[in-house]
């Protein structure tokens, strides 16, 4: 049964080493104790079990964090899945240009439906943001400057820090203004005959607050447009519709950056538009042809899964009206906070339960936030359970065995530590009978952890 599940040579091999195992047991015991070849037999299973788990598996955000760059950002539909998985399992019209029967472009799949969002004339994918920043500016600024507000040298988690990816992109940086100031006029001084394009990165994940000034993206752009340099905003997250209609802060799109006059605008794809990972790059026909004949557009070039599934999503903003239903990560963000308090009433007597003698459970209000750089500061008021340890003397220690034990679980849960208690934020949790059935397992963790 083990060899037709994991294969012979496996098997041979974890039943060799578990007799080996009980080997050293006898000799170190000098009797051969309490081994059975039942018991045997079980921890090879076991330990096969574990083995061929897999390493990258499917978890429970419970962090109140909604595009959790840790917990693999935004959550697909449905639609984008079944699109990927059409063409993961066999040939497709990748590059293949079925009018005609020549050789395609694999942006041709999703550049009309880029452009008809975004209003830019040309667009192309990469395999992320960091990915389309770096062949920008390698397209258009190697060897020269690129003046950038000392406001906006960035440095969003896992190492992208723009004054590196300039660096890499062989650009020579041009600092201009100050950290809280900058004015048109710095830019103005700092264009010159070797200024390859000018950049305005958007600041997602922090605020410069008080006595601040930029320039305004329309006043740039003009600048820009007289001097003969492209101007290219770095959006980050890019949400492609107004969040304000949600009730949320606004956060900038593309078609307006575009709308101001930039000549390129760059954004995630896995961020707020809530589609796979990928970077977009739209805007001018002209330069979106330059940065296509970079050698470097081939390593980086995406692969048809992840062109069928933003297509899919893509589709999806055609009909606004329904959008904040059919994607997971914008469902998450606009999830009524009555929803989120009648689920915490439901599952909580279940985590209690689970719980009992080492913890007590208790609906809580918490707050969320959008995660992935987008609106930083920003709160959404949610709901959830905390989880306060019984022990009170050892508290803390009690708190990291508590994380350990729903890490631990089928589906592992990842919630957050909070003033003296586990909190779990619901906002995320959509599949509710997954999360309960497996939380009698909580208590097996933690005897066999005891
Ligand atoms: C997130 C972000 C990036 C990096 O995007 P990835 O898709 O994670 O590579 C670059 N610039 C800004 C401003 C961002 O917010």
């Amino acid at each position: 049964m083990l060899i037709a599940r994991y294969g012979r040579p496996v098997v041979i091999e974890a039943m060799r080493s578990a007799l080996d195992e009980v080997r050293s047991a006898i000799v170190a015991n000098g009797s051969s104790g309490n081994f059975t070849e039942a018991s045997v037999f079980d921890r090879v299973a076991s330990k096969l079990e574990q083995e061929s788990t897999p390493s990258l598996r499917r978890v429970f955000n419970l962090t109140g964090t909604v595009l959790h760059t840790n917990l693999g950002r935004a959550p697909l539909p449905q639609e984008a899945v079944d699109a990927a998985a059409v063409v993961a399992l066999g040939a497709s019209n990748l590059e293949y240009d079925l009018a005609d029967g020549k050789r395609g472009d694999r942006d041709d799949h999703i550049e009309q439906q880029i452009c008809r969002l975004t209003g830019a004339e040309a667009a192309t994918v990469v395999n992320n943001n960091a990915a389309a920043v770096m062949l920008v500016l390698n397209s258009l600024g190697a060897d020269r400057e690129v003046p950038t507000s000392r406001g906006e040298l960035v440095e969003i988690g896992g190492s992208f820090r723009l004054p590196d990816i300039m660096a890499c992109a062989g650009c020579r940086l041009r600092e201009v203004g100050t950290t809280n100031r900058t004015h048109l006029r710095d830019f103005v001084e700092a264009i010159g005959p070797q200024t390859g394009l000018v950049m305005k990165v958007h600041t997602s994940n922090y605020e410069i607050v008080g006595f601040t000034a930029t320039a305004s993206e329309n006043e740039l752009a003009q600048v820009c447009k007289e001097r003969g340099v492209p101007f290219v905003i770095d959006l980050g997250s890019g949400s492609l519709i107004d969040l304000r209609r949600y009730g949320l802060p606004h956060e900038p799109t593309p078609a307006e950056a575009l709308a101001h006059g930039a000549d390129l605008v760059t954004f995630s794809g896995d961020k707020l538009l809530g589609g796979p990972q990928a970077g977009i790059i739209a805007g001018r026909a002209d330069l979106i042809a330059r940065i296509k004949r970079n050698p470097m557009k081939r390593a980086l070039r995406v692969d048809k899964m992840t062109i069928a599934a933003l297509s899919a999503v893509l589709q999806l903003y055609a009909d606004p009206d329904r959008i904040a239903e059919r994607l997971p990560g914008l469902r998450a963000l606009t999830r009524p906070i009555e929803d989120i308090r009648a689920l915490a009433l439901r599952v909580c007597p279940a985590i209690a339960a689970a719980l009992s003698d080492v913890a007590s459970a208790e609906p809580v209000a918490c707050e969320s936030q959008i995660g992935s750089g987008a609106l930083p500061t920003f709160r959404i008021q949610s709901a959830g359970i905390a989880i306060i340890p019984l022990d009170a003397k050892a508290r803390g220690a009690a708190l990291l065995r508590t994380e350990a034990a729903f890490r631990a679980l089928p589906a592992p849960v990842v919630g957050r530590v909070h003033d003296g208690a586990y909190v779990l934020d619901l906002r995320c949790l959509e599949d509710e009978a997954g999360f309960v059935a497996q939380l009698d397992q909580l208590r097996h963790t933690r005897e066999t952890a005891a």
